[in-house]
């Protein structure tokens, strides 16, 4: 098949379109013929490479992907040996078998081992031994990927491939902060730091869809113009108003928000300020860099709540892509890039030149 790989960490330089072997299904998963993968930041952070991150070498980088089972090979029955692959009819009747050969599908690439307990009891996001699909586990910037069937969720024939492919992780990732962890409620009132990355469109719209309030702080009038059309409420641009949580004050009427969607990490204190006593900071990322100081004050006496996720269950994926489908939630898609220009397509995402999801074209 042919894939975007690296043999070594570094820019985008390192990043080749070559072939490489074609993955063989494992028992309990499908091959997808791969027509869209969507970028994230992480894609650039793993290419980049940190202390401690041990991969095979070479690895293709891409969570979010989306295409068609072109085969499945079904679970091994306990106790016995190699699962056989079977086409389409003899799938189904099996247990995990509502997906066939042909069918169109979007990946989750939250990755649960399926049998800790943390798996069995449903919270596979807090599975044992975690992975995410591109990060330690070969991704979707490639024509082929095998992953558990478990993972996949069935979107109807016509549907976009990019589309779902850029629903896919974000939406999944702002679901679970907002509505699980976060317990957003209609009528509260909810900041959003950043207006053009995937999670904070997609929470922005989730937020609406729930019935909140929606307050935007992005870095220049063309985003927030966007954060607009979206449904954001109230704008605030931070190159004009640098101590952003009092703007945020004042237009809440000296109340502060009941919410925080921080993914920047780095604007914390910011946040802190902005909300008012009782409040909760949702954090699933940090784009500004992972180390920064917190004046501990904020928390004891505004009495406030930090409430970290990533990514979220597969019980949930269902839930959200369902509001995907159905178009209640509709992804923001920024532009699309042939799969061999995945350099270009990450060099335009690291310098936030996009609004909403980048993906890459695999034909
Ligand atoms: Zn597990």
């Amino acid at each position: 098949m042919k894939a975007v790989l690296f043999h070594q960490h570094g820019g985008p330089e390192v990043l080749q379109y070559t072939d490489f072997p074609t993955p063989e299904p494992k028992p309990g998963e499908a091959l997808i013929r791969l027509h869209a993968a969507a970028l994230n930041r992480m894609d650039v952070m793993v290419r980049n490479g940190w202390p401690g991150l041990k991969l095979e070498l070479p690895h293709i980088n891409g969570a979010d992907g989306a295409g068609e089972i072109v085969a499945l090979t079904p679970p091994l029955p306990a106790g016995e040996g190699q699962g056989v692959r079977a086409n389409a009819e003899e799938i189904r009747g099996l247990e995990i078998g509502e997906l066939g050969v042909g069918d169109h599908v979007v990946i989750n690439a939250n990755l649960g081992c399926g049998t800790c307990e943390f798996c069995l009891a449903g919270k596979d996001n807090l599975c044992r031994d975690w992975h995410l699909l591109g990060e330690t586990i070969r991704g979707t910037y490639a024509e082929y990927v095998s992953v558990p069937l478990r993972q996949l969720y069935k979107l109807p024939d016509d549907f976009d491939y990019h589309r779902a492919a850029a629903a896919a992780l974000v939406y999944q990732t702002a679901w679970h902060s907002l509505v699980k962890r976060g317990n957003l409620q209609e009528g509260e009132t909810v900041l959003i730091v950043g207006a053009g990355g995937g999670v904070n469109t997609a929470s922005a719209q989730i937020a609406k869809l729930i019935g909140a309030q929606v307050v935007v702080v992005g870095s220049d009038a063309k985003k927030l113009e966007l954060a607009e059309s979206i449904g954001a409420d109230i704008l605030i641009d931070r190159s004009k108003e640098a101590d952003w949580s009092r703007a945020v004050f004042l237009a809440t009427n000296k109340r502060g928000v009941d919410v925080v969607v921080d993914n920047v990490g780095t604007t914390f204190m910011l946040s802190l300020r902005a909300l008012r006593k009782g409040g909760r900071l949702l954090t699933v990322g940090n784009s500004g860099g992972p180390k920064f100081e917190i004046d501990n004050r904020y928390i004891f006496a505004k009495h406030l709540s930090i409430l970290g996720s990533t990514m979220s269950t597969l019980a949930e994926f269902k839930e959200v892509m369902d509001f995907i489908v159905q178009g209640k939630l509709q992804p923001i898609m920024d532009k699309t890039y042939p799969l061999q220009d995945a350099a270009d397509a990450q060099e335009r995402l690291w310098r936030n030149e996009n609004f909403g999801k980048i993906t890459l074209d695999i034909g």
